[in-house]
């Protein structure tokens, strides 16, 4: 992992929702030192804003699901006009997505929504650029730049910088696309800093999961402003979180990325979800709720674990809120090693269930029985750490795997071993 790209931050929020900082580790645009803020989580409501009570609930569940910033699309008036009830009644950074309509960005802004963002691509005079980029100063709140190919700004040099980035770019796959993407962001946060204005973030996505790579290493080289990622037009969760994950975690891995949106063509929830996993699996952000290990179940398996592991994870999202680390085992050949380091496991066998709390053994239940004691195991171990009575990730004995041929072992290997037993020895003799 390298460490993170230090930038300006930007701060979304407001004391009734609680202030998110994007970015961070070069002073803000006040001159304050600061430290970079954990990598954020956005999505954005899939159904009408103008559908008020529709819209707050999408963002209740959104938020509820672990989204720190939600963005609402505002295509039309009534978008706008409903935006002070939607804030009045969330509890959550709203952000207000403006395409085409740059009246949207000032009705949105006079509404009191947190941060706005704009496409160069289509909205991209430069007089009304100047007129959002005022009122978002006056308010006080900052600006999304999203670049995507079609933006443009008039400037002179337009050509010729295209002509140098193209050769910069000579030997990239995505060169051309990429040289585009550069200068049109050049052009329009000119307009910006001519209006000294600084309270930016940058996104640059492309549902080609290569080009995003490219693209925001480029741009992070070339600006201090913080970065929110996304791959675009991914897909369905099935196809989109491959896509997304590549990217996004290729580039978080380099350290480049300050704030994450992943997109998918089904429940915005399981961006959230996904997005949040991402950045637990790379250490950017610490777990909220267990942390669930599981095995991918092989031949061996006596046990219906793809439904018990369900199950658990069901279970465990709604009941338990410590990160604690809990192991599903389809058996004792790998399990013990695989779960290692987990304070709650289970190890199947025989349709029964062995279950172990930091290496030692509690419980050995029929395979009905698994899913409840775990859960009870699970909420007991909690407990106690709350009490101060244990602590999580501290394993106090090692974990003996059970006798394969014993307790849970298998009735083929049973039978195995009972046809041994009873098969006659025959020695031969030349
Ligand atoms: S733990 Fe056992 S059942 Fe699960 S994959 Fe490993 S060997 Fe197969």
């Amino acid at each position: 992992m390298t460490p993170r790209r230090p930038t300006r931050p930007v701060y979304v929020g407001d004391s009734r929702t609680g202030i998110v900082q994007i970015g961070g580790g070069l002073p803000d645009w006040a001159g304050r030192a600061t430290a970079p803020a954990p990598v954020s989580v956005q999505t954005m409501t899939a159904g009408y804003t103008h559908d008020v009570d529709a819209c707050v609930a999408e963002i209740d569940r959104l938020h509820a699901a672990g989204a720190d910033i939600v963005r609402v699309a505002v295509p039309e008036k009534k978008d706008t006009a409903a935006l002070p009830e939607i804030l009045a009644r969330t509890s959550v950074p709203i952000v207000a997505d403006v395409h085409f309509h740059f009246q949207r960005a000032l009705e949105a802004v006079e509404a009191g929504v947190h941060k706005i963002r704009l496409n160069p691509g289509n909205i991209n005079e430069r007089a009304q650029v100047v007129e959002v980029i005022r009122a978002c100063k006056a308010a006080g709140i900052p600006i999304r730049v999203g670049v995507n190919e079609g933006s443009i700004v008039e400037r002179r040099d337009k050509q010729k910088r295209l002509r140098e980035l193209g050769a910069v770019f000579s030997e990239q796959k995505h060169g051309y696309l990429l040289a585009i993407m550069v200068t049109k962001l050049e052009e329009y946060l000119d307009v910006f800093y001519e209006e000294d204005f600084r309270d930016i973030v940058i996104s640059a996505k492309s549902m080609d999961a290569a080009l995003t790579i490219d693209a925001y290493t480029e741009i992070s080289r070339r600006f201090d402003h913080p970065l929110h990622l996304g791959v675009t037009h991914a897909g369905p969760r099935e196809t989109g979180c491959i896509r997304s994950v590549v990217a996004l975690g290729t580039l978080l891995a380099n350290g480049v990325g300050d704030t994450i949106r992943i997109s998918y063509a089904s429940d915005h929830v399981g961006e959230v979800e996904d997005g949040l996993e991402l950045l637990y699996a790379l250490g950017l952000r610490e777990r909220k709720g267990a942390e669930l290990i599981a095995c991918p179940t092989c031949g061996r398996i006596q046990v219906d674990l793809f439904t018990l592991v369900q199950e658990v994870r069901r279970t465990l999202a709604e009941r338990v809120e410590l990160p604690i680390k809990v192991a599903v085992m389809g058996c004792v050949v790998n399990g013990p090693g695989e779960a290692e380091g987990a304070d709650v496991a289970v190890f199947a066998g025989d349709r029964r269930g062995i279950i172990y709390v930091q290496g030692e053994r509690v419980a050995n239940v029929p395979e009905g029985e698994i899913l409840p004691r775990l859960l009870d195991e699970c909420l007991r171990f909690q407990e106690r750490v709350r009490r101060g009575e244990a602590r999580m990730g501290e394993k106090k004995v090692s974990i003996v795997p059970p006798d394969p041929l014993g307790e849970l072992g298998s009735g083929w290997e049973k039978m195995a071993a009972e046809r041994v037993r009873s098969t006659p020895i025959t020695i031969r003799t030349t």
